[in-house]
């Protein structure tokens, strides 16, 4: 049997690549230090005999007992309001943390994957992004705690491979949306549904008129799996390309709910990128891998999912 580490494993991502890999019959080792997880999120798993939990967190030394032959490495807050808050937890998760796990595949011999991001395309100059684009970040800027940890995680990642002749695959996620989300982690999918279901307004940040291309759960799982499978190891981008700007994405938002609020306007961030949509050619040539679910089904599926949350959830105020 397959053993697997996925670091991460109580947050969204992380928790859905469990159950996929419980699904195709590996023994899933879960480990999280639940800064911004819930084990909510894979108490379902606990009673599985292939399912382990290791609560710790991945800066400190890494052991996993007995042979490990993949590693997805998802440990990291994620989303902007986390990763401002706990700028420090960020930068080491992503360079200490990375360097923690790629010794720990070196001494198992076993392949990893590592989680990075559409953010290392930071306020991108070419569109849509390529994966041959050096991208435009802002190292001193507010979002470049998360930036540069990405970028500094892929480059000692590609060092791992290429002194130590590690096994590596490097996921560039874009936009990625589903069930257990965090509501109130203010990332725009979970902020407008929550405000629409609690009867208030939605935030529009600046004017409206950056993009975002938001990818359902299942097509980025389905992509994890077969880069991780592949013999690439280069940096993929994995994602949804239909892009939106964010006012659009609000009266889809209030359509879908049918909540009678408006739109109101805040400022926007600093460096928040202008527009983002991935170029998945790589994607489609090497792994055989498009998005297949649409917007509107897969709002819908989150939608349902957040209307099953109590109201105690709903109002509880994280930030
Ligand atoms: P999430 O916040 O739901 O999950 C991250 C998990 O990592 C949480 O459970 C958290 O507790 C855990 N964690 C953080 N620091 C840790 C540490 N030091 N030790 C152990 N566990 C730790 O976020 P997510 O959306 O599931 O993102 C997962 C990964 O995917 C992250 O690496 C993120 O950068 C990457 N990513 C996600 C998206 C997206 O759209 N969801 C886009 C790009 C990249
Ligand atoms: N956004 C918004 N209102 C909100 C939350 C986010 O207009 O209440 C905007 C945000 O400024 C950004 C886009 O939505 O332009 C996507 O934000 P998110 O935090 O989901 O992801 P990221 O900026 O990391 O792509």
């Amino acid at each position: 049997m397959k053993r697997i580490l996925i670091t991460g494993a109580a947050g969204f991502l992380g928790s859905h690549l469990c159950d996929r890999f419980i699904k195709e019959g590996y023994f899933v080792i879960g480990m999280d230090n639940l800064i911004t997880g819930d084990l909510k999120n894979i108490e379902h798993l606990f009673k599985d005999k292939n399912f382990e939990f290791y609560h710790h967190d991945i800066t400190k030394f890494v052991h996993v007992p007995g042979k490990l032959d993949y590693i997805l490495h998802f440990a990291s807050p994620a989303s902007p309001i986390d990763y401002l808050k706990i700028p420090i937890q960020t930068l080491k998760v992503g360079s200490l943390g990375t360097h923690n796990l790629l010794g720990l595949a070196r001494v198992k011999n076993a392949r990893i994957l590592i989680a990075s991001t559409s953010e290392v395309y930071g306020d991108p100059l070419v569109h849509p992004q390529t994966e041959e684009y050096y991208g435009n970040v802002n190292t001193i800027g507010p979002r470049g705690v998360y930036d540069e940890a990405k970028r500094f995680q892929e480059s000692i990642t590609m060092a791992y491979h290429t002194f130590h002749g590690v096994e590596t695959r490097i996921v560039r996620i874009f936009n990625t949306y589903g069930p257990r989300m965090r509501l109130n982690d203010g990332r725009v999918i979970p902020a407008f549904i929550g405000q629409a279901l609690r009867g208030e307004d939605l935030t529009i940040f600046g004017d409206g008129s950056q993009t975002r291309s938001f990818c359902y759960v299942d097509d980025q799982v389905e992509g994890i799996f077969r880069l991780l499978h592949s013999d690439y190891h280069l940096p993929v981008n994995i994602g949804n390309p239909d892009e939106i700007t964010i006012k659009d994405f609000a009266e889809e938002i209030i359509k879908l709910t049918g909540t009678n609020q408006k739109v109101v306007y805040h400022p926007l961030p600093i460096n928040d990128p202008m527009q983002r949509q991935p170029d998945t050619t790589k994607a489609r040539e090497i792994l055989g891998w498009e998005a297949k679910v649409s917007r509107s089904e897969g709002m819908k599926i989150t939608y349902d999912y957040f209307k099953t949350l109590s109201s105690e959830e709903l109002l509880k105020e994280e930030h």
